[in-house]
């Protein structure tokens, strides 16, 4: 059961509501270089990325906005865009009036708005601006940023505890996050910001204090909720924490947008944060986005590397094909499962349940690779043609089964 939300239109995407669970990432290219900052934004709208969000930290950034998004029509890239800002957002909204049109939603973090006497003004300057020009924001707190007024406050109370019943500094810090999004979301209503023009995150890099704020809020609102681990990390730990983190609270039927926030690696592209979120919704049996393709781990009866070599390929040439079939306007296929198998132990048995499979022969055994059609065995594949056949296989599968 997905926790009630309210929806909220960002550009011409529904998040919230009845919409499937969006996936949004970020561009890291310098937001003054349009061509650079476009080209990015439209490689995540093709890996997936139905939102994309840069960062607007100064005059030059704000600038580029109108022509990061000419660049977007010019190429028909309707993906919607919105502005990051931190401390200066109130003095560039009002300073480049077509910057502020043109974002589909502006990121307001609530920890970096202004300080002391200056911070309610200015978050009450950036939501006329949204009232002005009829945008969504989302008022995003961060473990990094948190509002040091409501913080200071909440150890100031603790400190006067009895040792026992005192929080650690991180149960303070979550505590502190969660006042502070619903603290400024009321300010928001208040300034005149209609309740389906809100979105909330309250991002922390470690997991279980980011559970607890995410469970806290949506207890207490009907916002759409923003899922992130913030500052992941990199490699397998930014993806293994990310996916642990953001599975918890999606099995919890929370979460209306994610963003996963890999550190990328030189060499990594930025999409990968991108499959990496498409990756944990369809293991989670929220949305599809591409066939699975189940594959056993291999072990002493797979001597040779050809079982390795063939479950990647396959799964390479789903990932080309899958975006064919969609041009081809085919539907269903998403779901469609393929196996790749590497010996007779489990091979025909996981073969049999899957929508295509394969069995290769393990060590030993005839070396001959059954394939599988709904659970029936259709052909005796052999050689080295054995792969290209099955790739024909999985075609002709496709073209028959999801016209
Ligand atoms: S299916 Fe066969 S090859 Fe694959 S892990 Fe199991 S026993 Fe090993």
């Amino acid at each position: 059961m997905r926790r009630e939300s309210l929806e909220v239109n960002v550009g011409n995407i529904g998040i919230g509501g009845d919409n499937p669970i969006r996936i949004q990432s970020m561009t890291n290219t310098p937001t003054q270089d349009a061509d650079a900052t476009a080209k990015q934004i439209m490689d995540l709208a093709d890996a997936g990325s139905e939102i994309a969000r840069i960062t607007v930290m100064d005059n030059s950034n704000a600038e580029a906005v109108p022509k990061i998004k000419s660049i977007l029509e010019k190429e028909k890239y309707a993906v919607p865009l919105i502005g990051d800002f931190h401390f200066n957002g109130h003095l560039l909204l009002a300073r480049y009036p077509e910057m502020a049109q043109i974002l589909d939603k502006y990121r307001i973090n609530p920890g970096n708005v202004g300080f002391g006497d200056k911070r309610d003004p200015n978050f009450k300057a950036i939501i006329e601006k949204a009232l002005d020009n009829r945008k969504p924001v989302r008022i995003g707190v961060n473990f990094g940023s948190i509002d040091q007024k409501v913080y200071m406050k909440l150890m100031d109370e603790n400190s006067k505890k009895p040792g026992k019943e005192q929080k650690d500094s991180e149960e303070l810090a979550a505590e502190a996050m969660v006042i502070s999004a619903l603290e400024s979301a009321r300010l928001a209503r208040e300034y005149g910001m209609p309740e389906n023009r809100i979105i909330l995150s309250a991002k922390v890099s470690r997991m279980a204090p980011m559970v607890r704020a995410y469970q806290e809020i949506a207890s207490k609102t009907r916002y759409p909720l923003h899922l992130g681990l913030t500052e992941a990390g990199l490699g397998t730990k930014g993806i293994v924490s990310s996916t642990a983190a953001l599975s918890v609270l999606l099995n919890q039927g929370i979460g209306d947008t994610i963003r996963v926030s890999l550190t990328p690696s030189p060499t990594t592209p930025r999409t990968e944060e991108v499959k990496v979120a498409q990756q944990i919704l369809q293991s989670n049996g929220l949305r599809q986005f591409h066939p699975t393709v189940t594959s056993c781990p291999g072990c002493g009866r797979t001597t040779s590397t050809l079982f390795q070599e063939i479950a990647q390929e396959i799964t390479e040439y789903l990932q080309k094909r899958s975006p064919e079939w969609k041009k081809e306007g085919r539907k269903g296929y998403e779901d469609m499962v393929v196996t790749v198998m590497g010996c007779v132990v489990n091979g025909p048995g996981e073969s049999k349940h899957a929508n295509i499979g394969l069995s290769l022969p393990g060590a030993g055994e005839d070396p001959v690779s059954p394939v599988y059609i709904d659970g029936k065995e259709a052909a005796k594949l052999r050689g080295p043609e054995r792969i290209e056949k099955f790739k024909q296989m999985i075609d002709e599968y496709v073209k028959s089964r999801y016209a």
